[in-house]
């Protein structure tokens, strides 16, 4: 693992965290199943308008939907992100709690979302576990799963904590230049030969199980 890190990190350069939890945690609720681009469009709309919890929470739902309207699912995320605005300001003291088991409580957020406000927010250790890096874990052979959540119980237990927080990114970034999900650039990877996947792409077809 130390090796596939060091290598990744040598070719893509990763953030330095950590940013405002409740700014993450509305970023990662609008990225919710759109593009980049578009969650930084948007995102940056809607914290030019309003910044706290308590401004979300007062604002026309209208207004919400029209500021993030470039994100997939604009209305359902204006909705949503009211109410968890409502929510903090109600239960937290406007502010966004640190435990997973409190964030999992919120509307609209699962591990992933959770486990990005506290490793992008608070600096904690904790691994999102996004499609791209199921994909490519199970691909390298570092697990062997079938769904996220049980990608990130064992990625946990064979990722050192100190590249918890480096490893999302990464592989995201990885997963968009070389490991994509359908063709995966084999030839041009600088893992190859620490890839399971690869390593049996690379026998004559006859050996392949
Ligand atoms: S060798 Fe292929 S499958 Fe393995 S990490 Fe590289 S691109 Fe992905």
């Amino acid at each position: 693992m130390e090796k596939i890190f060091n290598l990744l990190r040598e070719r893509y350069k990763v953030s330095e965290y950590k940013n405002e939890p409740f700014q993450v945690l509305i970023g990662t609720i609008l990225s919710q199943r759109t593009k980049d681009e578009n969650t930084a469009i948007a995102w940056k709309s809607l914290f030019s308008h309003y910044k706290t919890p308590k401004d979300i929470a007062k604002a026309p739902e209208k207004k919400l939907r029209e500021l993030i309207k470039v994100v997939g699912f604009y209305k359902v995320k204006a909705e949503r992100i009211k109410e968890v605005a409502r929510i903090l300001v109600e239960r937290y003291k406007g502010e966004v709690p640190r435990d997973i088991s409190e964030l999992l409580k919120l509307p609209g957020v699962g591990r992933k979302t959770a486990n990005c406000v506290l490793a992008y927010g608070f600096g904690i250790p904790a691994l999102p576990v996004d499609t791209h890096v199921h994909r490519i874990s199970n691909r390298i052979g570092l697990v062997s799963t079938k769904d996220p959540v049980k990608t990130e119980i064992e990625l946990k237990k064979v990722v050192p904590k100190r590249y918890w927080i480096y490893l999302n990114e990464l592989l995201v970034k990885f997963g968009k230049d070389i490991c994509k999900p359908i063709n995966p650039k084999c030839n041009l990877c600088l893992i190859r030969e620490l890839c399971l996947t690869g390593r049996i792409n690379k026998l004559p077809q006859a050996f392949i199980p």
